[in-house]
């Protein structure tokens, strides 16, 4: 048997089941949110949140992985509390920083940010979050994040990732990087983590779903990563037609093990004006299992290449 830690504890890999492996509980920009925001209450907030994740353990899904983290509002006792109320539902969480470009201002001026030759101190804080627990909680992250953008391989995005990579080492836990397909970001992924002896396997590059670029995608599958489908309602990116083709493109192609699903969605997220979400109508959790799986099946995909998807391939990863 195979565990990975939850926020409710550990699960054995096998009961993960159907698990969509980008979505976030909450997205916020923590600063910004204390300083102008009136747009957050705790209780309104959590309850929605309760309901949401409620309607979606109802559509089968059972595991969701959130790797919200440094620069994206984490805030664990908080999903802990919201967890606590929809029990049946398995929520993985991450440890890890979100830039593309600088390290947050807490790091600029510690470790080698002070002085070179200093070591890096995300490495130990990133480890004490998997061995003991995130934010005071006894909760422990089942996952790495980092992100590298447009913006390319800015000092800050490859000191994070080398940090993501130091910590994957000491405790073997996968990692998930958001990458940029449109400018082939996850080839400088493949060449830091791969300097840092992290076998791709061990990797998800997030948001390869943004791009209709089958031979770029294959080339990333065949050096073994693990690709995220995983923007399914974000249509001003790229439209459902387009996403779902080059879903059911990489199957023809026989790669339906190296991808996964997802939307990126959030039940609440401050990044984007409020009365401009009703533009993105497909953006909720709800539309992978309500429009996705339906439209694969009906352009050849088969029922086993979708569980490939939504089962095994998440288990696998959990099980490194
Ligand atoms: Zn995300």
């Amino acid at each position: 048997m195979s565990t990975v830690q939850s926020v409710l504890g550990p699960v054995d890999t096998a009961e993960l089941g159907t698990t969509l492996m980008h979505e976030h509980v909450f997205t916020l920009t923590a600063d910004s949110q204390a300083q102008w925001s009136d747009e957050w209450d705790e209780q309104t907030r959590v309850a929605d949140a309760v309901q949401k994740l409620t309607e979606l353990r109802a559509t089968g899904v059972t595991t969701i992985v959130d790797p919200t983290v440094d620069g994206l509002g984490r805030d664990v006792p908080r999903v802990l509390r919201i967890n606590q109320q929809v029990p049946d539902l398995t929520i993985l969480v991450a440890t890890g920083i979100y830039t593309y470009a600088d390290v947050p201002g807490f790091f600029a001026h510690r470790g080698p940010g002070a002085l070179e030759g200093l070591p890096e101190p995300m490495v130990d804080l990133f480890v004490r979050d998997i061995e003991q627990g995130v934010q005071g909680t006894d909760v422990r992250a089942a996952f790495l994040k980092c992100a590298i953008d447009h913006h390319g391989l800015t000092g800050g995005v490859e000191r994070v990732m080398r940090a993501v990579a130091q910590a994957h080492q000491r405790t073997g836990v996968p990692v998930m990087v958001h990458t940029h397909p449109g400018t082939r970001t996850a080839l400088e992924v493949q060449r830091v983590l791969g300097e840092e002896g992290v076998a791709p396997a061990a990797v998800l590059l997030a948001h390869c779903g943004d791009s209709t670029d089958v031979d770029h995608l294959a080339e990333l599958a065949d050096a073994g990563f693990l690709l995220g489908m995983d923007r399914f309602g974000v249509d001003t990116i790229l439209d459902f037609d387009s996403r779902v083709a080059t879903v059911v493109a990489m199957c023809e192609r026989g790669y339906a093990e190296r991808m996964v699903l997802a939307q990126d969605a959030a039940c609440y997220i401050d990044w984007v004006q409020p009365d401009i979400m009703p533009l993105l109508p497909n953006w909720t959790y709800l539309h992978v299992q309500r429009d996705v799986v339906p439209a694969l099946l009906e352009r050849g995909v088969t029922r086993e290449q979708v569980d490939t998807m939504l089962v095994a391939n998440p288990r696998r990863f959990f099980e490194r």
